[in-house]
C-alpha cells in the first residue's frame, strides 16, 4: 500500500542547491518511490549550531510502498553517495535527508523517529510543509496551520527567505 511521505532536505556545504537537486534525482530513481510535489527553496539560518554556513532546505512530498526503515537506509545511501562524511552533531553537511512524516504512522525505534522529533521547533521545515500542503495534518491530529501559527509567534524573528 502506498503511504504518503513527506522529506526533508538540506544541504550548506559546497554548491548547496546542485547538492539538494542531485538528492532528488537519486530520490526520484529510488524503486518504489513516486515523488509527488516539490516546495520552493528556502535559504535558512543554522538552526541548533549557529557558528556555520546558512542552509538551503527543500521539503518533498513522496509516495513510497518501501517500509520507513527502508526508505530511511535508501535515504542514508544516497547521502553517502553524494560525499556527506559522518560528522558533528548539526553540523556543515553536503546533504541531510531526513524522514518527516511516513504516513500517519507514529514510530519510536532507535533508528528512527517519525514525526521528525523536532518538526515543531523548526520553521525551515513547517514553511516549506504548509507551502505544499496547507492542509495536511499530523498523526496526532494537529493541523499545520495551526502548527506553524503557534511556531511563528514563538519563533520570531528566526525566519526564512523564499529563494
Ligand atoms: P536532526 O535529526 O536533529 O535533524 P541530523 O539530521 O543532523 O539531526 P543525522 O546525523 O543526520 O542528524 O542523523 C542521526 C540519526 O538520526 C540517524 O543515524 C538516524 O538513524 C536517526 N533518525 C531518527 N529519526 C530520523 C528521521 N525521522 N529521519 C532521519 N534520521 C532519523
Ligand atoms: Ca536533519
Ligand atoms: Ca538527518
Amino acid at each position: 500500500m502506498n503511504k504518503k511521505v513527506y522529506i526533508g532536505l538540506g544541504s550548506n556545504l559546497g554548491n548547496k542547491s546542485k547538492n539538494i537537486q542531485n538528492a532528488l534525482d537519486f530520490i526520484a530513481n529510488i524503486e518504489g518511490v513516486s515523488v509527488k510535489k516539490l516546495s520552493s527553496l528556502y535559504l535558512t539560518a543554522p538552526w541548533g549550531k549557529t557558528d556555520q554556513d546558512d542552509f538551503i532546505n527543500q521539503v518533498i512530498e513522496i509516495e513510497t510502498d518501501l517500509s520507513a526503515l527502508s526508505l530511511l537506509y535508501r535515504l542514508q545511501d544516497i547521502e553517502i553517495k553524494l560525499g556527506r562524511q559522518r560528522d558533528v552533531k548539526w553540523g556543515p553537511r553536503i546533504i541531510d535527508l531526513d524522514v518527516l512524516l511516513y504516513g500517519e504512522e507514529t514510530i519510536h525505534l532507535e533508528e528512527l523517529e517519525v514525526p521528525h522529533p523536532y518538526l515543531l521547533e523548526r520553521l525551515f521545515v513547517l514553511i516549506p510543509l504548509a507551502e505544499i500542503d496547507s492542509e495536511l495534518e499530523f498523526p496526532d491530529g494537529t493541523k499545520i496551520r495551526e502548527v506553524l501559527s503557534r511556531a511563528r509567534a514563538r519563533l520570531e524573528g528566526n525566519d526564512i527567505i523564499k529563494l
